[in-house]
């Protein structure tokens, strides 16, 4: 630290991305990202838009907003457009969230919620998920005036819960917004976008990154309300105007032209989840039922970090938590089948040599 950096920032503690080593080639199952490349559509367009990076790109997202809401069943006037779904994360506990109205979520959830809590000196409680992992909606309700932030499904455990069980919190909390993060929602599971059109209080919030193919493109998204979505843009127009560049503005709009190409990837990623599943409890491991692109998973004869040390001595790249509750797991990225039986097949070496179940 310099002796110049505020004392404001002074005893922030910054969100920590999965490594992204550069030694040697790694099987990457460690950051969620998919394993297919954007449709061809969507390299075009990069390819043409690239050509006028010269001009800013559109502060208003126009062409993007109108293909969102007509994939999405709103009016462009209930979509906002971010770098990335963290931005208007962010943005959204900036407008959102206060003294009188602190953050609330589960312990067990995106490491980058309580980061940006501190950044802005937001007041917040971590709820405790039960045992099994699984977030109970009834803690989530009454206690007064709140900001709520589920992610669904939930990260790293990959469980969801149902739409009900949302519009139930979502109810519960009339004079607060509840933030639905559907970073993962693709893989199975059911949106709450219909909901924004009853609820006043509910912003949910979504990303290209993980069923689009394009997590180096940085491109999320919220949709609510208008109302909610005027307030997020003056954060965002406060912020930085030109918040997404012109190629990434270009390539949501072929993705989104190209939906069937994601779709089927989505069922590809779903099919290789199940097969994993199957494989790494016929192994001995608990697995958490996800409904994500990854798996949450633990093995009774080997810790999560010594597996994640010794996947990693082979080229392969899973994510270990240090934290309290869940050390003893290890989040793994679903890839292609074929990925998925490498690993496989290393984890069964790796138990072997510990002497462990087969
Ligand atoms: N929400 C959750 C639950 C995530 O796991 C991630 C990915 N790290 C994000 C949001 C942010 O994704 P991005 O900024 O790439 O849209």
């Amino acid at each position: 630290m310099s002796r110049f950096f505020s004392d404001r920032y002074a005893s922030l503690v910054p969100y920590v991305p999965g490594e992204q080593p550069l030694d040697r080639r790694y099987l990457k199952l460690n950051t969620n990202e998919s394993p297919f490349p954007p449709s061809p559509g969507v390299l075009a367009a990069v390819a043409e838009e690239g050509g006028r990076l010269n001009l800013y790109s559109d502060p208003d997202a126009r062409a993007l907003r109108a293909k969102m809401a007509e994939r999405y069943g709103v009016t462009p006037d209930r979509v906002i457009i971010s770098n990335g779904s963290d931005e208007v994360l962010n943005f959204a506990f900036m407008a959102f969230a206060s003294d009188t109205c602190p953050l609330v979520f589960p312990d067990i959830t995106y490491g980058f919620y309580p980061v940006f809590a501190e950044l802005n000196r937001l007041p917040y409680t971590e709820i405790p998920v039960k045992d099994d992992l699984s977030i109970d909606p009834a803690d989530y309700i009454g206690g007064g005036k709140k900001t709520v932030v589920i992610a669904n499904p939930n990260a790293p455990t990959g469980l969801f819960l149902p739409l009900s069980e949302i519009e139930k919190i979502v109810q519960g909390n009339p004079d607060g917004v509840v933030i639905v993060d559907e970073a993962y929602v693709d893989f199975g599971g059911e949106s709450a976008v219909p909901l924004t059109e009853k609820y006043d209080n509910l912003l949910v919030v979504g990303t290209f990154s993980k069923s689009r193919s394009m997590a180096g493109a940085r491109l999320g998204f919220g949709i609510g309300r208008p109302d909610l979505i005027r307030d997020l843009n003056t954060i965002r127009n406060s912020t930085n105007p030109y918040n997404v560049n012109r190629m990434t503005l270009a390539a949501g709009v072929a993705a989104l032209e190209d939906d069937a190409y994601y779709r089927d990837n989505c069922k590809k990623i779903e099919a290789a989840r199940a097969w994993t599943t199957d494989r790494l409890t016929a192994l001995g491991f608990t697995v958490i039922p996800s409904t994500a692109n990854f798996l949450f998973a633990r093995h009774g004869a080997i810790g999560g970090e010594a597996l994640y040390l010794a996947l990693k001595e082979r080229g392969i790249l899973i994510r270990h938590f240090g934290k309290a509750r869940i050390t003893d797991y290890n989040r793994i990225t679903i890839g292609t089948r074929e990925q998925m039986e490498t690993l496989v097949a290393a984890i069964e070496t790796i138990l072997k040599e510990q002497g462990g179940q087969t």
